[in-house]
């Protein structure tokens, strides 16, 4: 009797458990269900970032700023885990007033220059991008989707749901109804993708404390009449603050006053500020 309910039992974890494909990521240690392949994280990427960048104004139509949006991007993914190296990775600034920055599957990031005319030093715009990186390099949206799709360790292995399913769930969870970009995280996946966005800023030669006082201007723009768009999609609540400062004292202290570790105003200025309107 054992032996009948033991032995089904013991071949169907047999067949899961290679399918199920649990992988520890490289940038956080977590475990995670693999809902998408690489490839199919990348081809989300591509099918959803025109869309994205049509509904927030376009792309900035100076090419030496986007360049220079580019090279402090390739700045941090020079630092990231290597597994992570080669993804296409693109870096976008979208034409629009609105405060937010996005991170699409695959290495795609986008930020709005409302949010960027915030910012007072190149640092400051790494720590906004290094963040976005994080959320890439962290794998959120599989995530998400590995939830959308109904718990997907037991769906994908019945059949009920496809790998390629997920990829279309996928497309779906970021585009939501309506073509709005609806994507929001939540409070572990922002204070994840704030401890690796500090990884690769302070790899790559920039203080990390920029990283906090980005989210000080954001929190102190929260007051106002039309509170930023990015607080909707990248909870801000005042523990992540918190839990910035504690990284800060505890992983970061050598970098404070220290000229190894670079806040870059004046390039910043004259590459990007003096170059959007308004300023
Ligand atoms: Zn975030």
């Amino acid at each position: 009797m054992i032996r009948t309910i033991l032995l089904p039992a013991i071949l169907v974890l047999s067949t899961i458990l290679p399918l199920a494909g649990c992988k520890t990521n490289p940038a956080t240690g977590r475990s995670q269900f693999q809902a998408m392949s690489r490839d199919q994280e990348i081809e989300i990427g591509e099918s959803v970032k025109d869309e994205l960048t049509d509904e927030y104004g376009g792309a900035f139509p100076d090419q030496s700023v986007q360049n220079y949006v580019r090279e402090v991007g390739l700045r941090l993914v020079e630092h990231v885990e290597p597994q992570y190296k080669d993804l296409p990775w693109e870096f976008t600034l979208l034409d629009s007033e609105v405060i937010n920055a996005f991170a699409l599957p695959g290495g795609k990031v986008f930020l709005s220059r409302g949010l960027v005319v915030m910012m007072r030093d190149e640092a400051q715009m790494a720590g906004v991008i290094g963040h976005e990186i994080g959320h890439v390099t962290a794998r959120h949206i599989n995530d998400r989707i590995a939830r959308q799709t109904g718990f997907a360790v037991g769906a994908t292995v019945l059949g009920a749901v496809s790998r390629s399913d997920a990829a279309r769930i996928g497309a779906s969870v970021i585009v939501g109804a309506g073509g709005v970009y609806m994507l929001s995280y939540g409070r572990d996946e922002e204070i994840e993708a704030d401890t690796l966005g500090m990884r690769y800023m302070a790899r790559a030669g920039y203080d990390p404390r920029a990283q906090l006082e980005v989210m000080e201007i954001l929190r102190d723009a929260s007051g106002g009449s039309h509170p930023p768009e990015f607080l909707s999609t990248h909870p801000l609540p005042q523990t992540r603050i918190q839990r910035i400062e504690r990284e800060l004292r505890r992983d970061y202290a050598h970098t404070q006053d220290n000229p190894d570790y670079q806040r870059y105003p004046d390039r910043f200025r004259t590459r990007m500020l003096d170059r959007l309107p308004g300023n």
